[in-house]
């Protein structure tokens, strides 16, 4: 078993990884900027070691101080959380060089599936169902003409390096699709460094649902069911829960067992999400292998009784998975909600500041999964998300109830956060009727 953990992350998520080594009995080394000096992630840990300024790019980015940081102190391995370096096949591939275990994918997979595009094929190849679009990359505007007018439009033109919703585009027709391209370029190129792009026919009204993967170094794989996280904003979650109530039994089975076969396949080790799309007569389609914990996981937790983070740290020590797919019983219903520091009515734009009062909801079947505290400030420099509410009902309904009643409980008090947003949510009719897809947001607030 690894017996030293480096962090290279922050927020809540280095404090779920923290707090899952503290019970394995393994020693945590938290990494920290000279911004995160009070954060919580940089007290819990046995040690913690300032990194560098603010930036990430000179914190916890920093490929060569994290290194450096994790030599020094003896750490055998490094997670990397979400974000951040975790889908970094350079920093995966130098920590397999010195000698570090990386917790998660080798980097030949997170490099293969970190290329949407490639990974599309990939998956393709392997038995799973791809929405129609290019055959690899679009290399010119008259290209991605050519092919919206074999796939029909709406299309929509993605980032192949893109994440976190960023560098997608829709286009209705050949005058927007001209204009959308110049724009996607330009973002894929300032927000990845890397401006290839790839187009794929636009899925009218879908659902976003995804499938949990386990496998370990030794060929097993299982998966641990499906999250739907159709509500979203600017093609990012803002809410997920499990089980997904749009598809059916047959549907569920399916998804998860092609996942299972293509991960597999492809000789994937470590935790994994394959996300779909699914369409209004339960066909479902590849849209994109994440390599990593996600933010929703702990929705799956909670229904499964398993402890993802605890599975990856076991499967990176080299341990065999002790579940089989017959032990894996979804217990019930669980949704999560994402606060986040920002204004709803200004496009979500972040509000960082400092937290002068704080009161967090608990009881039956509610978790929440946070780094901050009063008191705290909430630093400009990095993602806006501040805390996780997780409920575990026996039921949709129960969860809805469970979740109203926790954020009728919480206060934040000193700066903008969407919590009244999520509130108005919860409470809309289509939402509680299930009726809706991806585009919820947009068509019920016009964002
Ligand atoms: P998911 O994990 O479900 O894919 P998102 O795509 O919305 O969720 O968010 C994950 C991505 O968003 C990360 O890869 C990162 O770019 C960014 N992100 C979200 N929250 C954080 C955070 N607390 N710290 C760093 N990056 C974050
Ligand atoms: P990211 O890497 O940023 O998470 P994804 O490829 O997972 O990007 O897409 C993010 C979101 O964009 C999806 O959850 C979905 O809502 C929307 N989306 C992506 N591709 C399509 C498509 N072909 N049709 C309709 N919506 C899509
Ligand atoms: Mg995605």
């Amino acid at each position: 078993m690894l017996k030293k953990v480096l962090i290279a992350n922050r927020g809540e998520i280095a404090v779920r990884i923290i707090r899952a080594c503290r019970e394995m009995g393994i020693r945590t080394v938290a990494i920290y900027s000279e911004a995160d000096k009070n954060a919580l992630h940089t007290t819990l840990a046995d040690e913690a070691i300032c990194i560098g300024p603010a930036p990430s790019n000179k914190s916890y980015l920093n490929v060569k101080a994290i290194l450096e940081t994790a030599c020094l102190t003896g750490a055998d391995s490094i997670h990397p959380g979400f974000g951040f370096l975790s889908e970094n096949v350079n920093f995966a591939k130098m920590c397999e060089e010195i000698g570090i275990k990386f917790i998660g994918p080798n980097y030949k997979l997170i490099e293969l599936l970190g290329n949407k595009s490639k990974a599309k094929e990939t998956m393709k190849d392997a038995g799973v169902p791809v929405v129609e679009g290019s055959e690899g990359l679009i290399y010119s505007k008259e290209q991605a003409i050519e092919v919206a007018k074999k796939i029909n439009y709406p299309v929509i033109l993605k980032a192949s390096a893109g994440g976190g919703g960023r560098g997608i585009r829709i286009a209705y027709s050949e005058d927007e699709l001209k204009k959308q391209y110049d724009i996607v370029k330009k973002e894929a190129k300032n927000s990845f460094n890397d401006d290839s792009i790839y187009i794929e026919k636009y899925i009218e009204n879908p659902r976003h649902v995804e499938i949990q993967i386990l496998a370990d170094e030794y060929g097993n794989c299982i998966h641990l069911g499906e999250r739907d996280c159709s509500i979203q904003r600017r093609n990012q979650k803002i809410l997920e829960e499990t089980p997904s109530t749009i598809i059916s039994h047959a549907t569920r089975k399916k998804m998860g067992e092609i996942a299972v076969k293509a991960t597999k396949k492809i000789g994937y080790a470590n935790a994994g999400t394959i996300e779909f799309l699914v369409d209004k007569n339960q066909k479902f389609y590849f849209m994109e292998m994440n390599t990593r914990v996600q933010v929703e996981h702990p929705v799956t937790e909670m229904v499964t009784n398993i402890d993802i983070i605890k599975e990856q740290i076991k499967i990176a020590s080299g341990e065999k998975l002790n579940l089989s797919q017959d032990d894996i019983k979804i217990n019930g219903h669980s949704m999560e909600v994402r606060i986040n520091a920002e204004n709803p009515d200004k496009n979500f734009m972040p509000c960082p500041g400092t937290i002068t009062g704080l009161h967090l909801p608990g009881g039956n079947g509610i978790r929440v999964d946070t780094a901050i505290y009063s008191g705290y400030k909430v630093p400009q420099n990095y993602d806006s998300m501040l805390l996780k509410i997780i409920v575990h009902g026996k039921t949709r309904e129960e969860s809805i109830s469970k979740m109203k009643s926790a954020i009728a409980e919480l206060v934040i008090d000193g700066i903008d956060t969407n919590v009244d947003f999520i509130y108005e949510i919860l409470k809309n009719e289509n939402f509680k009727n299930n009726n809706y897809d991806t585009s919820f947001i947009h068509k019920e607030y016009g964002m």
